[in-house]
């Protein structure tokens, strides 16, 4: 006699590890309806309860890099204006500024120090901020970094805490190079 699928106990195979085709599916593509930009989840971190499950498909070439792309968010490098001096990035969602971080780097000295991360009050808590640093610190593989004096505020010491920084980083103690120093016009 056939049965019924919907009616059957529980089979043995219940809690068997995931097969091919749900492996398969361990991604999946959503849309943020706030900033009306695609996302990736992964189902597996979801599951585990990890936060950063969720993020935004961002083009990381910076914009003057590559040719102009239909990608929404885009990472702007400004090349200071000096060598060794303060430069930006910026991050743009579909041509609109959005937020940025002042850095200054030395390949000679292979020195980095980050000013304040910016990001628009009403696109906070999104990961924008953290793409910021992680893009800043990209420009830099291998360096030294500090930061300028750090926001005492609880949630940028929540944001600070939540990066990852590269081993030796000094925080809120910026160390600027010689050529660093020149860029800004210190007399020492
Ligand atoms: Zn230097």
């Amino acid at each position: 006699m056939p049965t019924d699928p919907a009616t059957q106990p529980p089979g043995p195979n219940q809690n068997a590890e995931p097969g091919p085709n749900q492996l398969a599916e361990i991604r999946t593509m959503g849309y943020d309806h706030s900033v009306y930009v695609p996302t990736s989840s992964c189902n597996l971190c979801q599951a585990l309860g990890l936060s950063r499950s969720t993020w935004f498909e961002i083009d990381l070439r910076f914009a003057h890099e590559a040719p102009p792309t239909h990608a929404e968010l885009v990472l702007v490098a400004r090349p200071p204006r000096m060598r060794a001096g303060a430069g930006q990035i910026v991050l743009q969602l579909r041509s609109q500024q959005i937020g940025g971080l002042d850095l200054w780097l030395c390949g000679i000295d292979r020195r980095g120090v980050l000013g304040p991360v910016q990001v628009d009050a009403s696109y906070r808590r999104r990961g924008f901020g953290t793409t910021l640093v992680a893009a800043a610190l990209a420009r830099g593989p291998g360096y030294r970094w500090s930061t300028t004096a750090l926001d005492q505020s609880v949630a940028a010491r929540a944001f600070c805490a939540a990066q990852r920084w590269p081993e030796g980083v000094q925080l809120s103690s910026p160390f600027y190079c010689s050529h660093m120093k020149l860029a800004n016009g210190d007399n020492e």
